[in-house]
């Protein structure tokens, strides 16, 4: 059984141990933690597809050698037909709708995920951007340098943290550290899930409209995916109101991000902080003009520690898969496959 727990040398088999089989081809779909990246290599032959210059060339070559997928990148059916061995996609990430899970699914490749190990930072980030935004923060920065604090320009009032309800969009792992953060602030908190919790103390609603309608601040802590697509509609954004807040740390596809910028525009949603957009790293650049809303470049886990915690769970469930052993940390859907 392969240890759980940061990577240390303590943990990792020397690199010169003698091998019985010829090291397993991984394709990397996109580059993470430089350390796991390195435990990685020291385990198996390595093809990286980020930056390759002809992405579909590469596949070509190595995709009838490769046993395992690891990264965020997309992982499309045609990539998964192009690897006929493949035997795990190992998400870096919580989520994994860049996945296409039932292709995935029909072949018997098992597809895990990094629960659990992120939760704390983006939670923090969640907060950092409620702050942010409620406060006037980034918008109080800009105009201390530009002088006009200096110039006796008075900076405008914003709202108390603990006048205000939030409303928390997937009431899940990271949605249940949000509330935590939340609470000692004073918050009111409720909450929107498919089926309501047993365990929490929080207002339950049973659509996003009713939570809209019942909280100051929405914030959006969702899977991407079709199911959850545009949960956050035109209709929800007005229901938040002139003085409602969103904040998304969910993913772009949630929120209905048209219906956004004319809301925000024209005043019917009053403020937004967002870690998350459509077509990432593209941000509709109507928002860059917009006063009232925080934009942050997805770095809801982007911690050191964190992303490396992440790294090194998706190397282990790789190496466990290869290895014939049950992997850690399977998404739901593939739960039995994976035992
Ligand atoms: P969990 O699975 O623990 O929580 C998801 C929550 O969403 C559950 O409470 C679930 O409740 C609810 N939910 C799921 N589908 C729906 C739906 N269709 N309608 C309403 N509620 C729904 O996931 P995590 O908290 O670990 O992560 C959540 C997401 O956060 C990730 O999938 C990822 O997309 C995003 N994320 C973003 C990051 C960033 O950098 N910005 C970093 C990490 C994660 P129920 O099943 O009862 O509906």
């Amino acid at each position: 059984m392969l240890q759980s727990g940061p990577v240390t040398e303590r943990t990792q088999p020397a690199s010169s141990a003698p091998r019985a089989t010829a090291p397993a081809d991984v394709l990397v779909t996109r580059a993470f933690a430089p350390a796991a990246m390195e435990w990685l290599r020291r385990e198996c032959t390595v093809h990286a597809l980020y930056g390759a210059p002809d992405r579909e060339a590469l596949l070509r070559e190595v995709g009838p050698r490769v046993r395992a997928a690891i990264g965020f990148g997309a992982v499309t059916a045609a990539m998964i037909d192009a690897m006929p061995g493949l035997e795990i996609i190992a998400s870096t990430g919580v989520g994994y709708d860049h996945v296409d899970v039932d292709a995935a699914l029909r072949r018997g490749i098992v597809v895990t995920n990094t629960p659990g190990v992120l939760d704390d930072a983006v939670a923090d980030t969640a907060l950092a951007l409620l702050l942010a935004v409620e406060r006037r923060i980034v918008a109080a920065d800009r105009f201390v340098r530009a002088g006009r604090w200096a110039a006796h320009e008075a900076f405008p009032f914003t709202r108390h943290l603990g006048d205000l309800t939030l409303g928390i969009l997937g009431l899940g792992r990271i949605g249940l550290a949000v509330a935590r953060r939340a609470e000692p602030f004073g918050m009111r908190v409720a909450y929107h899930n498919r089926r309501p919790r047993a365990d929490v103390p929080y207002a339950y609603h049973a659509t996003p409209l009713a939570l809209a309608n019942a909280c100051d601040v929405l914030m959006c802590i969702v899977p991407g995916g079709a199911e959850t697509r545009h949960l956050v509609d035109e209709a929800v954004l007005r229901a938040l109101g002139p003085q409602g807040t969103l904040v998304n740390i969910a993913r772009g596809s949630v929120v209905d991000e048209s219906a956004l910028v004319r809301c925000l525009q024209d005043g019917t949603l009053g403020a937004a902080a967002l870690d998350v957009y459509d077509r990432e790293p593209h941000v509709p650049p109507e928002l860059f003009a917009l006063e009232q809303v925080v934009l942050a470049p997805h770095v809801g886990s982007a911690t050191h520690s964190t992303r490396r915690a992440m790294a090194d769970l998706a190397v282990r469930n790789v190496l466990a898969r290869l290895a014939g052993e049950p992997v850690l940390t399977p998404i739901p859907e593939c739960a039995e496959l994976a035992r």
